[in-house]
């Protein structure tokens, strides 16, 4: 996890039992992504961090907070969200409830993380169409290129949470969905990462995401077209992956489209996306101070 101190961002290890401890003694001043591009060294330094200082209550952030590129994202990569999407009107010019022939990626801009706890600020001058994504979010560990499915996972580090926020408006207006998946606030990460390791095999972990406590989305990984091993093959397949890559693997039915009339986000909503032993990322809708 990321954590705030004096201003800045603080890595720590956060135990089963919610301990959590300070990384700093052992990876000084670097950021996740550095510590990922170089685990072969910090892996086994942080796996007993017995001696290490216990960190009190701390402002978490996003666990890769400035990633140090735009997000990969994947659109319509569960059945019954193409077909929501299909119905709705919004996948414009389309407007198919066609299973995709091959991944849907598009990116969100690196700008738009923003921690758990942090307000997502609507942009009302902007969009009156705000959405939810609730999204496993893959980090790359190892980076390379012309990655195999069967050797996708050595590639994996770990796991977290992410929303992938919208708004459906601008997504449709503007037919690219770059802008209406960027807006500053509209990539809410975390609580934290949880390395590949502790997860094992993703497919079983129950994504989710309710609204002001009602559960609105809700679907295992396993349920994903285009599951993890094959979006990191077509990915790489001609653009290098790097460590600390974000990747978000798509969004189950149930996001406000899908309800007629829509359910728009409006200010003061909770959402709470969360995702089995991944913890739950919790974020509320709130225009930023003028
Ligand atoms: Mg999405």
């Amino acid at each position: 996890m990321t954590f705030e101190d004096a201003g800045r961002g603080a890595l720590g290890r956060i135990e089963a039992d919610r301990t959590v401890r300070d990384l700093r003694g052992v990876v000084g001043d670097l950021s996740l992504v550095d510590v990922i591009a170089d685990w072969d060294r910090f892996g086994p330094a942080i796996t007993d961090v017995r001696g290490l200082p216990v960190v009190g209550a701390a402002r978490l952030h996003a666990p890769i907070p400035h990633p140090p590129r735009d997000l990969f994202a994947v659109g319509k990569n569960y059945r019954d969200h193409v077909r929501e999407f299909g119905r709705s009107g919004y996948d414009t010019p389309e407007r198919s409830e066609d299973l995709p022939e091959a991944p849907v990626i598009f990116s969100k801009a690196a700008t738009s993380v923003t921690g758990p706890g942090v307000d997502i600020d609507p942009h009302l001058g902007a969009t009156s169409e705000l959405d939810y994504e609730a999204e496993l979010g893959v980090i790359i560990g190892r980076g390379g290129s012309g990655i195999s499915r069967e050797n996708a996972f050595a590639h994996v580090w770990g796991y977290t949470i992410l929303n992938d926020v919208t708004a459906r408006d601008l997504q449709r207006r503007h037919r690219q969905w770059f802008l209406a998946k960027s807006l500053d606030t509209f990539t809410p990460m975390g609580p934290w990462a949880v390395t590949a390791d502790e997860v094992g095999d993703p497919r079983g972990l129950v994504v989710s995401a309710s609204v002001n406590g009602e559960v609105r989305q809700q679907a295992p990984v396993s349920e994903l077209i285009f599951d993890i091993h094959e979006l990191i093959s077509t990915i790489s397949a001609g653009m290098t992956l790097r460590p600390g890559d974000i990747l978000a693997t798509g969004t189950p039915a149930g996001v406000g489209i899908s309800f007629d009339p829509p359910r728009f986000l409006k200010p003061g909503d909770v959402v709470a996306c969360a995702i089995t032993g991944l913890g739950t990322l919790r974020n509320t809708v709130r225009a930023a101070a003028v």
